[in-house]
């Protein structure tokens, strides 16, 4: 039986209903990863991110709102040393009822328990190949047996879901694709290839390695892989499955037709500002009023904003916004 849809005032002018938040709490990262960050992050502005108080007081807003879920992403969100009282802070927030997070897992193994006994339920592991010179040559370190170490520590923990994020690369397909059914072979998980987006700063890199998720869906549909009934707060992933697999192979097509139909999350920045879209433009500020504490007039604000909200991203027509890459938004 699916879920039940939580209310939300969160409505924009097409109907789309957000009970989603993306909350980036760092632009910081640790890791060098081709189509983001291939120099690491280089500080250009003081790192003035919001703190563990205007969190709560954000989520709160929002969870009055009718946001139900909350993901911290980043940058790399483990980077920052109070990650462990964000998630508690999070968890406790009347009307939420799941946290995840998205990390590259550098540091996974030694404090997944820690973060689940926090309150995390959702977890998200960014790994793009399961050969470990591959993975170095992508991300800059050569960690994929730590990454993976955690990957299986979370996994022997009770959280309700553990899912893997796979950009979709020209270099990962066909050797890689079997690669990735093999580890879900006898592991409950789902590996979610996304397609490989346009961002102000890789040009060369995606023109070079950008491969459509039609070749992915193909590939699985040839091999007995069916796409499952999806759950209303699934988002824009389609999820294969297969009798002979115990996880799951998903795909996000943020270039096919449709995409932005299903949207459902809204984001707001490591500083303050409410994204309406990835690929938008600027932002509208939220943190003065974390600051003064006005939940009230934060949702008159995000509410005014989201009767504004676009029909959809226009990255097939190479508009992606001022997104330079995706460390400065969360992904
Ligand atoms: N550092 C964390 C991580 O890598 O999991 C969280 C932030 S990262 C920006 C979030 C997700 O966006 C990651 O899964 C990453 O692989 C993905 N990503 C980054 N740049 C991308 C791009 N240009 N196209 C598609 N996915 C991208
Ligand atoms: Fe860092 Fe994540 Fe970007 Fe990789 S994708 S450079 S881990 S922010």
């Amino acid at each position: 039986m699916q879920p039940s849809r939580p209310v939300t005032r969160l409505v924009d002018g097409f109907g789309r209903r957000f009970h989603y938040l993306r909350l980036s709490i760092t632009e910081v990262c640790n890791f060098r990863c081709a189509y983001c960050l291939p120099d690491g992050f280089k500080k250009t502005t003081p790192l003035s991110f919001l703190t563990p108080d205007e969190i709560e007081r954000l989520t709160r807003a929002f969870a009055r709102l009718g946001v139900a879920k909350v993901r911290l992403t980043g940058g790399e969100p483990t980077v920052r040393r109070d990650i462990g009282e964000i998630i508690a802070r999070v968890a406790g927030t009347p009307g939420v009822s799941k946290v995840a997070m998205t990390t590259n897992g550098w540091n996974l193994r030694r404090h997944v328990a820690g973060w689940r006994a926090a309150g995390l339920t959702n977890l998200n592991v960014s790994i793009d190949t399961l050969d470990p010179a591959s993975f170095a040559a992508i991300t800059g370190h050569d960690r994929l047996g730590d990454v993976l170490a955690g990957v299986d520590a979370a996994l022997a923990l009770d959280m309700p879901a553990v899912k893997i994020n796979a950009v979709l690369l020209k270099e990962v397909s066909g050797e890689g694709f079997d690669r990735f059914a093999e580890f879900v072979r006898e592991r409950p998980i789902a590996v979610r290839f996304i397609e490989l987006m346009r961002t102000g700063d890789n040009a060369d890199y995606f023109a070079a390695n950008h491969l459509s998720g039609k070749v992915l869906q193909d590939w699985l549909e040839a091999r007995g892989w069916i796409a499952r009934t999806r759950a209303f707060d699934d988002g824009p992933a389609v999820e294969f499955e297969h009798p002979d697999y115990l996880g799951r192979i998903g795909l996000i097509a943020p270039y096919g037709a449709g995409f932005c139909d299903s949207c459902n999350r809204l984001r707001v920045t490591a500083r303050g500002k409410l994204r309406l879209c990835l690929f938008g433009e600027g932002g509208i500020e939220l943190r003065d009023l974390l600051d003064r504490n006005e939940p009230d007039a934060l949702a008159t604000r995000v509410l005014a904003a989201l009767a504004g909200k676009a029909s959809g991203h226009r990255l097939v027509d190479g508009d992606f916004g001022d997104t330079r890459q995706l460390a400065q938004l969360g992904g």
